[in-house]
C-alpha cells in the first residue's frame, strides 16, 4: 500500500461512519418501546378538565390494560389519544370488549378502548389528537359503565403513559384529561 493511498482510505472510513450514523438516527427499529410510546405522546382519552381513576390490577386481562372510571362515566366522550388511523371497529356482543375501536399511530404504537356504548368511527378514518370515536359504556363483558383502555407497541400491551407520565402498577392514578383543552 503506497502512502498516496492512505487519505482515499481514510475518505472511505469517514463515509462509511457518516453512512452507519445516518441509518441509526433514521430507523425506528433502534427506539425502544418506551422511547415510541412517549414520541406518539398519548393523551388522556377524555374531555378537556374531566377527572378519571386510572386502574390497574394483576388480574387485568390483558394484564397491563388501564380500566378508566368515574362516577358518571356512562355516555362520556371517548377520544383519540394520538393521531392516527382507525384499524378496527367491532362489536363482539356481550362477550369480552364488547365494543370496541383499535387505533395504529404509526411506529407500532396502537390504542384499544372497549366496552364503548356507541362508535362514531369507521375503519380507515383518520383522526386527530381529541377526535371523538364513541362514547364509554358497558358493553362486552362488563359489569358497569367504564373504559377498558390498552396502550400496544408492536401488538403487545404495555404499561400506560398518558400526557407524558407513567401510571401506577398495580393500583389507582387520578388523571386530569388535558386533550383538547
Ligand atoms: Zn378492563
Amino acid at each position: 500500500m503506497s502512502p498516496r493511498h492512505i487519505p482515499k482510505i481514510l475518505r472511505n472510513l469517514g463515509v462509511l461512519a457518516a453512512m452507519s450514523l445516518l441509518l441509526t438516527v433514521l430507523a425506528p427499529v433502534g427506539a425502544s418501546a418506551d422511547e415510541r410510546i412517549q414520541d406518539v405522546n398519548l393523551r388522556t382519552p377524555f374531555d378537556c378538565g374531566q377527572v378519571w381513576n386510572a386502574n390497574t390490577r394483576t388480574n387485568h386481562n390483558p394484564q397491563l390494560s388501564v380500566d378508566f372510571q368515574r362516577s358518571d362515566a356512562m355516555g362520556q366522550n371517548t377520544r383519540s389519544s394520538a393521531p392516527g388511523t382507525v384499524t378496527t371497529v367491532e362489536d363482539l356482543g356481550d362477550e369480552s370488549y364488547g365494543k370496541y375501536i383499535e387505533i395504529d399511530h404509526g411506529s407500532g404504537v396502537s390504542t384499544l378502548y372497549a366496552h364503548l356504548d356507541s362508535q362514531a368511527v369507521s375503519v380507515g378514518d383518520s383522526v386527530e389528537t381529541g377526535t371523538v370515536i364513541g362514547t364509554v359504556g358497558t358493553t362486552g363483558g362488563s359489569t358497569g359503565p367504564h373504559l377498558h383502555y390498552e396502550q400496544k407497541v408492536d401488538g403487545t400491551v404495555v404499561e400506560a403513559v398518558l400526557n407524558g407520565l407513567e401510571i401506577l402498577y398495580y393500583g389507582n392514578t387520578e388523571v386530569t384529561s388535558s386533550t383538547g383543552c
